[in-house]
């Protein structure tokens, strides 16, 4: 038994900001993504995972976990988390499992179909393909979002699911899943994430389209919709000065989550004793926000 109120650090944090895309390795404090405290069961034995965004935040918690259930997990990061990385890949390893690495930017569709067949040459197939990178910074007004900045949050949360999923569908045999990452964000926007929040909106959107299309293939596809949580999104331009001191104060826990409390969503929506869900979005928002 833990008490959830105090089982993580709550505000006020100290200011803290990184270069996008920002390293949990210089975090303070430390996100926790269940390096010392997640036990697998084997629920995912033989599984072979794609995650994107896998360096860090909810990707690095994923990896852990369904390395440590038993399945083989590639990771794709932006080239400048190779720190964050290395200490996934060694985590993946240790567990005993194949470790795949494939670094590159998700804004470039020849990138995204490269990692795709490089995922499946690497793991020799693939079942599970978590799309869970993400872009976030925070504009007071909708007049400092520059095309181009606005090009760069639909490019990596929109388009690049998009070219990903394309991809990998005709290698995806029945009994395979499609995960997104969407947000608390797509039900209840906050006012500085004007583009951010509507491609969390359209990642909630896709998974309840694709599961009505793929279910007869066998194939099922949801979401995983997160609160606040402690990862380098935040820390490098994801979330204001003023907002990241009080980071997770607005949730009913009082405080941000960690990466580790949402590892067992990722594991229960990829298992195959979930057979009848698709369609779903799993919330994890400490009590605001919920799907
Ligand atoms: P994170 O910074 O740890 O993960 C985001 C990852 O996206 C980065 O590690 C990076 O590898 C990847 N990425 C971004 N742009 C990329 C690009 N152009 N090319 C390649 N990779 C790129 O932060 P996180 O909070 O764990 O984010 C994971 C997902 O969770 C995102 O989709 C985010 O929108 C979502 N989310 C986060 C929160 C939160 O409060 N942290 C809340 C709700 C949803
Ligand atoms: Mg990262």
């Amino acid at each position: 038994m833990q008490d959830p109120i105090s089982k993580y650090p709550k505000p006020p944090f100290k200011r803290q900001s990184q270069p996008w895309p920002g390293l949990a390795g210089k975090m303070d404090p430390k996100p926790d993504h269940g390096e010392t405290s997640y036990k697998g069961s084997g629920r995912l034995a033989g599984r072979k995972a794609l995650i994107t965004g896998g360096d860090s935040g909810m990707g690095r918690a994923a990896a852990i976990a369904y390395a440590r259930e038993g399945a083989d997990v590639a990771i794709n990061y932006y080239p400048e988390e190779e720190p964050d990385a290395q200490e996934v890949i060694k985590l993946v390893k240790d567990a005993g499992r194949n470790a795949v690495a494939l670094p590159g930017d998700l804004r470039d569709e020849a990138f995204c179909n490269k990692l795709v067949s490089d995922a499946i040459q690497g793991l020799g197939g693939l079942d599970i393909l978590v799309s869970n990178a993400g872009h976030q910074q925070a504009h007071d007004s909708i007049l400092d979002i520059t095309t181009e900045q606005f090009d760069w949050t639909m490019k990596t949360n929109i388009y690049a699911p998009f070219w990903i999923i394309k991809a990998a569908l005709p290698h995806l045999e029945p009994g395979s899943v499609i995960i997104g990452t969407t947000s608390e964000q797509a039900y209840d926007p906050s006012p500085d994430l004007y583009d951010y929040a509507q491609t969390k909106a359209a990642t909630m959107n896709y998974v309840k389209s694709l599961a009505k299309q793929l279910a007869p293939k066998g194939i099922r596809v949801c979401g995983v919709a997160p609160g606040p949580i402690w990862t380098p999104l935040q820390v490098s331009g994801g979330a204001s000065m003023e907002k990241l001191e009080k980071f997770g104060s607005m949730s009913s826990m009082g405080r941000p989550g960690q990466p580790a409390e949402l590892a067992s969503i990722y594991v229960q929506l990829a298992a195959s004793d979930a057979s009848f869900t698709t369609g779903a979005v799993y919330g994890a928002a400490g009590g605001t926000g919920q799907p």
